[in-house]
């Protein structure tokens, strides 16, 4: 896709990133599926919020907040975005303590994705979450599962639609000669993760 968001590098974070968000969504569905039925296109609001999240509402809006504080320029307004955009294509009830290897790892890539495509220049190297670890090794267990297969997303999604609802005996019946214990590594909680690294 032909996109350059030259010229952003030394703007403040700014409402025009709103423009961006639904080239992003459709990034996002192009590579992993369509979102799930039931929620209107997904809305950008910044506050001073400590981390970046999605509102859900009953009446089927979606709005990702993002932080002004974090997201200096667009760059990294747009790759907190990114990583957000990824949770609102299937929403789902579990807060983000409890969400999969798999969405937070497919997530932080998309993000590191739309930051190294399509934000050439941003600063911070994985947007929203630099000082997380276990990010970044959800997101090399997810470029696994990626390299093994491009489309396993949208082939995952044919099985259990909802991202955060793949486990791994949807994962082992779609792909039966993955590497053993990629599909349990993929299906965790990624706190349970967290856990395991810092005993290490
Ligand atoms: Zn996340």
């Amino acid at each position: 896709m032909e996109m350059n968001f030259f010229g952003f590098e030394e703007i403040p974070v700014s409402e025009e990133i709103k423009d961006f968000v639904p080239l992003i969504i459709e990034e996002a569905e192009r590579l992993y599926g369509k979102r799930i039925e039931g929620y209107e296109m997904p809305t950008v609001d910044f506050r001073d919020a400590p981390n970046p999240f999605i509102e859900k509402w009953p009446d089927g809006r979606l709005v990702i907040v993002a932080r002004t504080i974090v997201s200096k320029t667009n760059y990294e307004g747009c790759s907190e975005c990114a990583h957000e955009i990824i949770h609102t294509l299937s929403p789902f009830d579990w807060p983000e303590s409890t969400s999969t290897v798999l969405e937070e790892g497919l997530a932080t890539e998309f993000q590191r994705y739309i930051r190294d495509e399509w934000c050439t220049g941003a600063q911070n190297p994985f947007g929203g979450h630099p000082d997380y670890p276990e990010y970044l090794k959800a997101m090399a267990t997810v470029k696994e599962l990626l390299e093994y297969d491009e489309d396993a997303i949208k082939k995952l999604r044919v099985e259990e639609e909802v991202i955060g609802k793949i486990n791994a005996c949807h994962i082992k019946k779609v792909f039966p000669d993955l590497r053993k214990g990629l599909a349990e590594e993929l299906a965790k909680p990624l706190s349970q993760l967290k856990r395991e690294m810092r005993h290490i």
